[in-house]
């Protein structure tokens, strides 16, 4: 089957259309500045890629470009929509009603409106482009993928913050944490990679991008992971503070006379890495800021790699040992000097980080000596494969 996977933002949308028996990605591309003026890049397998602004006032517009494209007779892959066998959707936030992938139905696509409070910068973003699909395929069969699915399984005492439990019960304020389709399919990855079954392996993933999370996958469950009601909390990412203390909301908007909203917004977007060096938000920046003598990057890189070793520390002891530590995305997969940096704080787990197999990017690797107890690897998630996948699993049932 063809299955299409929309990964749709605010003002972007991000697709894929894969054919699930081969695994192969037919083509791919990407819609900005939706809402705005539009762009699109639009990526046909063994063709030419292709770049256009095409006006996009709204996603009905911008999904109606891309199935145009997907059909086109010199740039598409398909020759009629018929072909597109279901479409899989990301959706950010499914608060405690979603422990895995569910068909888009009416009733399924009111519940996820009514976790928009708990991501209102995402969810909404997610249903726009749900309702952009229905109207130009209303007969294709839909499944919503959630980011917070995976980490379900989570035990209580990992969920609930030291809040009045009451703010739980009336509002659902608990952990909840995401990147769960990257979790879940790096542990796996990595369980597979070494011939092991994933219920007899501790895993810890460090899912670290522009967005950052660590992830405590134990036997193949998440038991513990650093992102919250939020994505905010956790280690410090690109533009994000991650945790802080909450105390600090409150002085800064007396110190600067801001508002609350004005706080947050410097918390979600001038805070983190970018915050600190003052320099940028990506690492290849920061790693050549550093090595040029930048001595804010070199805090930055710092601060960051420190955050995500206590991190490792903290679920290790939550998990009773470790056996692997994965790194992936962007900066797990391809910045080696920040994963060496951050191997230094492995090494009470017996592990170091052999620096000619730490030169690895975008491929499954071990990274650590021969000699380690716990491997560290590299594993790049591909979350658009798990949402075929499961888009697939989930029609068939
Ligand atoms: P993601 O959010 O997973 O797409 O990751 C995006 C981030 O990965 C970018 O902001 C970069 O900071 C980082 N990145 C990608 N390639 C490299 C690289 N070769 N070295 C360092 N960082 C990289």
């Amino acid at each position: 089957m063809k299955v299409l996977v929309i990964n749709c933002g605010s003002s972007s949308l991000k697709y894929q259309l894969i054919n699930s028996e081969t695994e192969e990605v037919l083509a791919k591309g990407l819609c900005e500045r939706i809402g705005i003026d539009g762009r699109l890049t639009h990526k046909p397998e063994g063709k030419e890629t292709v770049e256009m602004e095409h006006p996009m006032p709204n996603h009905t517009e911008a999904v109606s470009l891309v199935l145009a494209q997907l059909t086109d007779e010199k740039n598409g892959v398909i020759t009629s929509l018929d072909e597109i066998g279901a479409v899989g959707h990301r959706v950010v936030h499914g608060g405690e009603k979603f422990a895995s992938s569910t068909l888009l139905t009416d009733e399924v696509i009111a519940k996820i409106e009514e976790c928009n409070d708990l991501a209102p910068l995402h969810n909404p973003a997610n249903l726009i482009g749900i309702n952009a699909c229905k109207e130009l395929m209303p007969n294709t069969p839909m499944v919503g993928v959630f980011d917070t699915a995976f980490h379900q399984t989570m035990p209580e005492e990992a969920y609930l913050y030291g809040l009045p439990y009451e703010y739980y019960e009336k509002y659902g304020v608990r952990r909840y944490g995401f990147h769960g389709t990257s979790h879940s399919y790096v542990s796996k990855k990595a369980a597979e990679v070494l011939g092991k079954n994933p219920e007899d392996l501790r895993v810890i993933v460090c899912h670290l991008g522009n967005g950052s999370s660590i992830c405590a996958v134990n036997r193949g469950k998440s038991v513990d992971t650093s992102m919250g009601l939020t994505p905010l909390e956790g280690v410090p990412m690109g533009t994000r503070s991650g945790s802080i203390d909450p105390a600090i909301v409150d002085f800064i908007a007396e110190k600067e006379n801001l508002s609350l909203s004005e706080v947050m917004n410097v918390l979600n977007k001038k805070s983190g890495v970018q915050g600190l060096s003052q320099l940028s938000s990506d690492f290849r920046d920061l790693t050549d800021g550093s090595n040029n003598g930048n001595e804010l990057a070199t805090k930055a890189l710092k601060v960051f790699a420190y955050n995500v070793g206590k991190y490792i520390g903290a679920y290790t002891a939550a998990m009773g040992g470790v056996d692997v530590v994965a790194f992936t995305a962007g900066v797990g997969e391809n910045a080696s000097q920040v994963r060496e940096m951050i191997g230094t704080y492995l090494e009470f787990l017996g592990t170091k980080i052999d620096p000619e197999k730490n030169q690895v990017r975008g491929r499954e690797a071990v990274i650590s000596t021969d000699d380690s107890k716990v491997l560290a690897m590299v594993i790049p998630t591909n979350e658009e494969l798990v949402i075929a996948r499961d888009t697939v699993e989930i029609l068939s049932k």
